[in-house]
């Protein structure tokens, strides 16, 4: 049947393209038109597909030669062209193969008379104009002057006309050097003039195409340089500025807004960053290295680069981008599966035998009860000092007999008695009240002693004073919350910090409610010793004083229509109105004492502790702040995370703020993702907390840029904005800001402190070293978690010793805290008393890097470590010295395959800022060849399909987890990250990375929420469960274990069952951008006009019914003389022209293709 459709409708071409009787092409015509039924492109693509545009165009060369020219026939040649050309990718091309430019140009000419053959031509015109070559062609001979005689000032004559006019001039400024002989001829000013005379006398909005078409061509001719400066020279920002104030209250003037706020966003011009170097305020000493490269030189006229030269943008962009995914993929067999062979030597990694002290511990202590209580003071003390493990460093690696020098032994300690172990099942978490202070833990006191001494000895500024960021004392609320009876000896320390310990005691003691698994104390011990680029002497508040989950998670905020137009106009404002703009910088980190301090009724702002990241505020209008963001140190980009302490705000008012600096092309902050806000107030008041916050959010490109030699990379040109607004909940409060829920080192630091003694020593083995000493001299903690053997029968340590190994990682990159939450939850469901837990620590031992970039973390980087490297693409080659926890953990690895123990899985956390959900990386052979398309002899390669197991368990029990956003790709620019190489390098079939969105879910239980630490937390701990089931899924295990897992799995699986049935009527698809009230043009340089296909349908449309001669608001009556006298009826629809439905099918005049319908799309 296909077959026969085709042949028929060649036949139908081909005689189209031969013949030269009039009736017969007609006929054909007729048919033709008949069969593309108006507002739908199947069919007309299928025409294309079969040579239909060639054939059109050979009739129409035929019918042009003919003297006088018929238009009976070129009319409805024209209307098939315009609408099988706009349609036809490769249009452009087979008009210049038909030299059918010339032919369209001089039948333009010669019907400058006659307003409706004229039109169609015009139709067909803009359609070739729709490839750049051939609307440069059409340019250079003398196309637009021809249009310009037909576009007129305001007029109700002919408006179909100059609508056609104006979007075929539109079609052809899309080619740069039309664009350039337009400006050069003054025809900018002229379409100025133009789009301000139809905006101003267009008073009832009848002809909007017009006007909107008019600003499409100041829209394109703004495209160059050259045509930017003319628009900017002819007042064109006042007046689109101005014209956009008059149509906002209107919303059916949408297409004219949104155009016009595109082409003032583009004019704006170009400025750099308002900051003396683009490189990050901090800079570290590399050893072995001279001076990192950063540091963005200016020079002037450096900021504008157009890329003039002509391209071809036939291509459709998503064809592009798939193309280079795809082209990214490693296809490369031999490459793929290599095993390299462990190219370490011997002495190298036999260090790392002392970080696998479990696989020859004896347990000689299980029998030895000795009990020594010690009390609650010295056991709070010796958490304080950092015990002292074995810590290589550069110098250390080479002797090897250093480990031996001091060994921990905290996993040795007898526990004083059950009874202080007894968690109640299911309450691990969040209800279970922290018990460090009941247990007593067996640490030496001589040695905690000893090492606050070293620890002093190394490095005086080790162990340095810190401030918990000062409350605002001279407020009411303060003084009314803490000393309602003593005003006088707070006002007698002014602008205090609460310094004395005794303060803060009393703070804690006042107001501290149980954070599980928190502890102020802790805290403060810990980041006492953390050692900073720039010598933090402050503590911020919320990591000190913990953050409680709110008990709902919120949904994703929903985009309010028209909110990134309306923040760009506020901005062009800033052009426009220059008198409105304050310009005071109020904070600056690279110069502490800002120009303008403490002005009054203006926000204070500061970022210098852990984590924090803000580089520069400048108070732009009353409340509204531009925020720019510091790179990550010994860099000048990479900037996304943020951090910030905000003080002495009004109540109740709006404050804008634009973080300025923002480099990432898109963003969840488009789609829903809020910030995070945290209030000393509230938490005051009992609700410590980050929040979901900030509204009016959204993210687009600025006008700002580096230029292109500072750039480094080949991105990071330009600089996008993330704006956002919020209400503070008090007036005079001291709120936090973020990016993510922070987490610190020293949150970490303190949260394995407090992991260490919550735990049950009899039957969790537990360890904590050092895995090596940061470029910052900050210890990189590696853990050990296991269970304890049952005694210390040989059977009982057999299976302790021969248990498979789980290797997890996380927060290689500092911005990801989301990483450190999951993390969070794995470590606590790994030491806790449920027996889930028990029977998993049986299984496996787990050794863990919690925070592979502890600097990164400290110093407030987004990406990098001290040494500018991204560490997650150091894993080929790590270097000792700059990449030293990298280089260390693949050692570890290492020497783990090297005795014949790799790790069952592989997992690296990590944080997504584009998708939704939380998901796995793997790697698969098989999956990238078949992606890239390449033939894969499965008889060659045989693959363990065994890496799909653990994420398809994950869907089911991890609410979060969605397995359709998973992939098992291997890509080329991935080849350096530690999943690929443990893959790749060490065998690991189950090396994966785990992706948590920042944002939220759009499937399963949590779909259309953003996810809160809660959610990320059990996320942690269902990929422990996943761990489990997969275990019990892909090992052999012992009778006992299974009895074990059978009894508590049951359980389990109807928990998994019931979160299944809640997710199971969602459908699956894979769309991480959910659609918004508005479209997001966060890139200026597109190139699209927004028109679909049914645009110029619909004026064809409309024309028919012209032609047919029904009422009209122009001068119709004299056109009509030399409309077509030809037998309308046999080709001309009757249907109306209001009704815009695809025109029904004639039976009697298809014949033959009465079965097109089910012709292939
Ligand atoms: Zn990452």
């Amino acid at each position: 049947m296909a077959e026969q459709e085709a042949s028929g409708l060649q036949v139908l071409l081909s005689t189209l393209q031969s013949s030269q009787d009039k009736d017969v092409i007609l006929n054909i015509l007729s048919v033709l038109t008949n069969l593309l039924p108006l507002g739908t492109s199947r069919r007309i693509h299928y025409v294309i597909s079969k040579g239909g545009s060639e054939a059109l165009l050979q009739a129409l060369a035929t019918a042009a030669r003919a003297e006088p020219p018929d238009h009976g026939t070129l009319l409805p040649l024209l209307r098939l062209l315009a609408r099988v050309g706009q349609r036809d990718r490769k249009f452009g091309l087979k008009v210049q193969k038909a030299e059918a430019t010339d032919i369209i140009l001089s039948l333009a000419r010669r019907n400058l008379g006659c307003h409706l053959h004229l039109t169609h031509c015009l139709w067909v015109l803009r359609v070739c104009a729709s490839n750049v070559t051939t609307g440069t062609t059409l340019g250079i001979n003398g196309a637009m002057e021809l249009l310009f005689k037909v576009i007129t000032p305001y007029s109700k004559r002919h408006v179909r006309t100059v609508r056609a006019a104006i979007e075929a001039l539109a079609a052809l400024l899309k080619s740069k050097s039309n664009s350039r002989r337009a400006v050069n001829k003054g025809y900018l000013g002229g379409l100025l003039r133009l789009y301000q005379d139809w905006h101003h006398k267009d008073v009832s909005n009848n002809y909007i195409y017009i006007r909107r078409a008019l600003l499409l061509c100041l829209k394109h001719i703004t495209n160059i340089q050259l045509g930017r400066e003319t628009f900017l020279g002819s007042q064109g920002m006042e007046i689109l500025f101005t014209s956009v104030q008059d149509c906002l209250p209107c919303k059916t003037l949408d297409p004219i807004i949104n155009t016009a706020v595109q082409i003032l966003r583009k004019c704006y011009p170009k400025e750099p960053l308002p900051v003396t170097t683009v490189g990050s305020s901090y800079s570290f000493p590399l050893p072995g290295k001279a001076k990192a490269e950063s540091s963005c030189e200016r020079s002037e006229g450096d900021y504008e680069s157009d890329g003039e030269e002509e391209t071809e943008k036939d291509l459709d962009h998503e064809d592009m981008e798939s193309k280079e995914e795809d082209y990214d993929l490693e296809t490369d067999v031999n490459k793929l599966r290599s095993r390299p062979v462990l190219d370490w030597p011997k002495e190298e990694l036999v260090q790392y035998e002392a970080m696998c002290q479990e696989l020859c511990h004896d347990f000689q202590e299980l029998d030895s009860e000795s009990e020594e209580e010690k009390s609650l003071e010295d056991r709070t003390e010796s958490l304080f000092s950092t015990p002292s493990h074995f810590i290589p460093s550069a110098t250390s690696v080479k002797h090897p007999n250093y480990r031996w020098k001091s060994q921990t032994v905290t996993e040795m300690g007898p526990d004083p008695g059950e009874k202080n172990f007894k968690i109640p099942r299911q309450s691990w978490t969040r209800t279970e009240k922290c018990r460090w202070n009941l247990i007593d833990e067996k640490r030496d006191i001589a040695e905690g002693a000893q090492d606050a001494d070293s620890c002093e000895e190394e490095d005086p500024a080790r162990s340095h004073t810190l401030t918990l960021r000062p409350l605002p004392k001279e407020a009411a609320w303060y003084k009314k919350m803490f000393c309602p009876d003593c005003e006088a000896s707070i006002s007698s320390s002014p602008g205090g910090r609460l310094e004395s310990s005794d303060e803060v005691a009393n703070l804690l003691e006042k107001h501290q409610r149980e954070i599980p698994f928190h502890s102020p104390h802790f805290y403060m011990a810990r980041a006492k010793c953390v050692k900073s680029i720039a010598g933090y002497k402050d503590l911020a508040f919320p990591d000190f004083w913990g953050h409680q989950p709110p008990p709902y998670s919120k949904p994703m905020l929903e985009r309010k229509y028209g909110v990134q137009r309306d923040k760009v106009l506020d901005d062009v404002r800033r052009l426009i109105q220059p008198g409105d703009v304050t310009g005071r910088t109020v904070f600056d980190l690279d110069e502490p004492s800002p120009s303008s301090p403490g002005a009054p009724g203006c926000l204070k702002f500061f970022s210098k502790f852990e984590s924090g990241n803000l580089r520069k505020a400048i108070q732009v209008r009353e409340f509204e702040y531009d925020l720019i963001m510091n790179a990550d140190v010994n860099s000048n980009q990479h900037h996304q995370w943020f951090y910030f302490e905000v003080r002495d705000m009004k109540l109740a008012v709006p404050y804008r703020f634009n973080i300025i600096n923002c480099e990432k092309f898109n963003s969840q902050f488009n789609y829903g993702m809020q910030l995070v806000m945290y209030s000393v107030k509230e938490a005051l008041q009992g609700r410590p907390r980050w929040f979901r916050a900030g509204y009016d959010i959204c993210y687009y490109r600025n006008h700002y840029c580096c230029s292109a030699a500072a750039g480094g990379s080949t991105r990071g040109k330009c600089y996008y904005t993330l704006t956002f607004s919020i209400k503070f909940p008090h007036k005079d409060d001291v709120c936090y800001l973020a990016y993510h829920y922070p987490y610190t080192y020293s949150t970490m630091m303190s949260h394995l402190d407090i992991l260490e003694c919550s735990r049950n020593p009899k039957k969790v083995y537990w360890r904590q070293q050092t895995l090596c000493q940061t470029l910052g001299g900050n210890p990189c903690p590696l853990l050990t978690i296991t269970a304890m053997p049952d005694s210390k029968k040989r059977d009982d340590l057999r299976q302790f010793y021969n248990r498979p190994y789980v290797f997890l990682m996380a927060r290689v990159h500092p911005g990801e805290s989301n990483a450190s939450w999951v993390m969070k939850g794995t470590l606590e469901f790994l030491v806790s008393g449920d027996p889930i837990a028990d029977l998993l620590r049986k299984c496996f031992i787990f050794k863990i890097v919690p925070m592979l970039n502890p600097d990164g973390v400290i110093n407030g980087n987004h990406r990098c470590s001290l040494s500018g490297d991204d560490l997650n693409r150091q894993w080929l080659t790590p270097s000792s010295q700059l990449h030293p926890t990298i280089y260390h953990a693949k050692g570890l690895l290492y020497y783990l395959c090297s005795i014949g123990r790799a790790p069952l899985v592989f997992c690296d956390y990590h944080g997504h800022s584009q998708k939704n959900n939380v998901f796995l990386y793997g790697c698969s052979i098989k999956e990238t060849l078949w992606q890239a398309g390449c033939m894969v002899d499965t008889a060659v390669i045989t693959e363990d399909v065994g890496y799909r197991t653990l994420p398809k368990i994950l869907d089911k029990v991890a609410p979060a987890f969605v397995m359709n956003s998973c992939s098992f790709l291997v890509e080329k620019s991935r080849e350096s990250t530690a999943r690929v190489v443990v893959w790749k390098e060490m065998g690991v079939l189950r090396s994966y990375t785990m992706e948590s969105t920042y944002c939220g879910c759009s499937h399963g239980l949590y779909k259309g929420l953003q996810l809160g630490t809660q959610e990320l937390e059990e996320m942690g701990s269902k990929f422990c469960l996943g761990l489990l089931i997969l275990h019990l899924k892909s090992l052999p295990c012992s009778k006992k274990v299974m009895a074990q897992a059978a009894l508590l799995l049951d359980l389990e699986e109807e928990i998994t069952d019931r979160a299944q049935r809640s997710c199971s009527n969602s459908n699956l698809e894979t769309d991480d951008e959910p659609p918004c009230g508005e479209e997001i043009d966060y890139n200026t340089d597109s190139c699209s006009d927004g028109e679909g296909d049914l645009e110029l349908d619909r004026e064809i449309q409309e024309c028919l019914s012209w032609v047919e001669g029904e009422v009209e608001d122009e001068g119709v009556a004299t056109e009509q003389t030399c409309s077509s006298k030809a037998p309308r009826g046999l080709y001309i629809s009757s249907q109306p022209a209001s009704d815009n439905r695809a025109l029904p099918l004639r039976s009697t005049a298809l014949g033959v293709y009465s079965g097109f319908k089910g012709s292939p799309a």
